[in-house]
């Protein structure tokens, strides 16, 4: 080989005088060995940034979706807690024990309901005993819840013999009450 036939160029990037033989042509440059393995470099370095980066941003939109689906599910099972626990409730509300409906007649007020009940006690009265008796305070032995007895003041009750009766309401004559099962002949033995 003469030194006639070397034929020399320059690096386009460092201006170096080069060989033509050991010059590279990269994207349209003619590069010397340096700057070829400078640029390698810088690619492989920018390569492996933008790899990096690459896996960065899938992390993040992995972590991401994983978080949005852990919050769905956390969603979730807040409001299956929430419904259970008001289902719960509902149940529980739904078997409680009402409270016992406490009477609330006034006797002295509902005079017509005081008045059912004496009957009815004078009959049971009458039952036990074979004849009415001489008042209605008698009918507290028993016979009559005591709240009924605060009305007693407003009737008038007279014994017309064992087994006859009048019961008035205040000043009102309401009816006059013959108790079933005895008759006169019975009840003036
Ligand atoms: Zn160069």
């Amino acid at each position: 080989m003469s030194k006639e036939q070397e034929k020399y160029t320059t690096c386009d990037r460092c201006g170096a005088r080069i060989l033509e033989k050991s010059a590279l042509e990269v994207d349209g440059l003619t590069l010397c060995g340096d700057c070829v393995v400078k640029q390698t470099k810088k690619e492989v370095a920018q390569a492996a940034k933008i790899a990096t980066e690459r896996k960065a941003e899938q992390y993040e939109a992995q972590r991401k979706a994983l978080s949005t689906q852990r919050n769905k599910r956390a969603l979730i099972a807040l409001v299956v807690t929430l419904l259970v626990f008001a289902a719960a409730q509902w149940f529980m509300a739904q078997n409680k024990p009402q409270p016992v409906q406490t009477a609330s007649i006034d006797f002295n007020k509902d005079l017509d309901s005081s008045y059912s009940l004496i009957v009815v006690a004078l009959d049971k009265y009458v039952a036990t005993n074979g004849k009415l008796p001489p008042s209605l305070n008698e009918l507290l032995n028993g016979y009559i819840p005591y709240p009924v007895a605060t009305a007693f003041h407003h009737f008038k009750y007279k014994r017309v013999s064992n087994d006859s009766y009048e019961l008035e309401i205040a000043a009102k004559k309401i009816t006059t009450l013959k108790t079933e099962g005895n008759n006169e002949s019975a009840a003036n033995k």
